[in-house]
């Protein structure tokens, strides 16, 4: 950590400062200008990065150099990590494919569309039982019920389950029933939730939150990782921007920095980050082309008859195209589908 401290900062001060460096167990060293004087603080500075340093009034500015996160950070495993989901590696050479309807509606339609998703190649199947709806007047999921068809739909094709977990006290059935524990956007937050999957021994996918940074995703994922629970997949599905002609501003940038920045893997949700089905193929492969290790898109057999984000639902004929388009951008970028 580097500390400038304002002109004419009296010896006093800087003494002060020392030895409050030092108390952190961290070594000082002081570079003395003709005008003003700069201490770098060496050593774990985290728990020194706790204490607002900017408060003391001879103090100009703090420059952080550690990243506030340590378990997500990729210097902590640089080869990167591999996440397994029920024998699907999410993080390897393989781009991973999580697809399926916004909500579990009923369970002929989850099964056809699990069938058809298993069809064309796909590798996880989503879908909400609970919803997080922005009216409370808007379907709100089948909850247990849903489960149950989502635990058939992964028995009858074998493709592991994700599906959202809403609240804490739902833990224990859909823990029962999903093989990778989804956190969503709206929850990435909450802290409660996070602790509570970070106890426990399933993978978990967190989403990003719609006004989150990259910075807080990290230390939202750090709630995790710190419980113990090292199996946390990324997931950038959009931002909220001054731009309304999308719902939201999928950020792609996002992985590439992402990779940088942690070991986890990344995956990309072009259905929430477009809200519109027929941008939904293009950016799904360019967040593979951007070096995402898989995405999550919403398919629908009848999308005009979707009781969620109809709008952004691809036909499954629309999602096997993707998936072959899909294999020839992952070959580009030397990966396999
Ligand atoms: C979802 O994937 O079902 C969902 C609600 O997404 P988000 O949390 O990203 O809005
Ligand atoms: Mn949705």
């Amino acid at each position: 950590m580097i500390i400038v401290l304002k002109p004419h900062a009296t010896e006093a001060e800087i003494a002060q400062i020392i030895k409050m460096i030092e108390s952190f167990g961290l070594a000082a060293h002081i570079s003395k200008g003709t005008e003003r004087t700069i201490i770098g603080a060496i050593g774990d500075e985290r728990a020194l990065q706790e204490r607002p340093l900017e408060a003391f009034p001879f103090v100009e500015n703090v420059l952080p150099v550690l990243k506030p996160y340590k378990l997500a950070s990729r210097e902590f495993r640089p080869e990167g990590s591999v996440v397994n989901v029920d024998g699907v590696l999410v993080g390897g050479r393989r781009v991973v494919v999580m697809a399926g309807p916004c909500a579990v509606e009923g369970r002929e339609i989850l099964l056809e569309t699990a069938r058809l998703i298993k069809d064309a190649g796909g590798h996880i199947l989503r879908g909400g039982a609970y919803k997080p709806r922005t009216s409370p007047y808007s379907f709100q999921g089948l909850g247990e019920e849903g489960l149950k068809y989502l635990a058939e739909a992964r028995q009858d094709t074998g493709l592991p389950i994700v599906t959202e977990l809403m609240d804490t006290r739902e833990a224990s059935v859909v823990y029962e029933c999903a093989d990778l524990i989804q956190i969503g956007a709206r929850n990435m937050q909450n802290f409660k939730l996070l602790k509570e999957v970070g106890c426990r021994r399933k993978p978990v996918l967190l989403k990003r939150g719609m006004s989150s940074t990259v910075k807080e995703l990290l230390l939202a994922a750090e709630y995790i990782t710190s419980e113990g629970n090292y199996d946390v997949i990324l997931c950038e599905r959009g931002i909220r921007t001054f731009e309304d002609a999308t719902r939201n501003t999928l950020d792609l940038s996002a992985v590439p920095l992402i990779k940088r920045l942690s070991h986890l893997p990344v995956v990309v949700d072009p259905s929430h980050g477009t809200g519109k089905w027929d941008l939904v193929s293009p950016m799904a492969l360019a967040a593979v082309a951007a070096g995402a290790d898989g995405i999550m898109v919403e398919v629908h057999p009848r999308p005009e008859e979707a009781l969620s984000d109809g709008p952004q639902a691809l036909l499954p004929s629309t999602f096997a195209k993707l998936m072959d388009d899909l294999s020839r951008v992952a070959q580009a970028v030397g990966r396999t589908l």
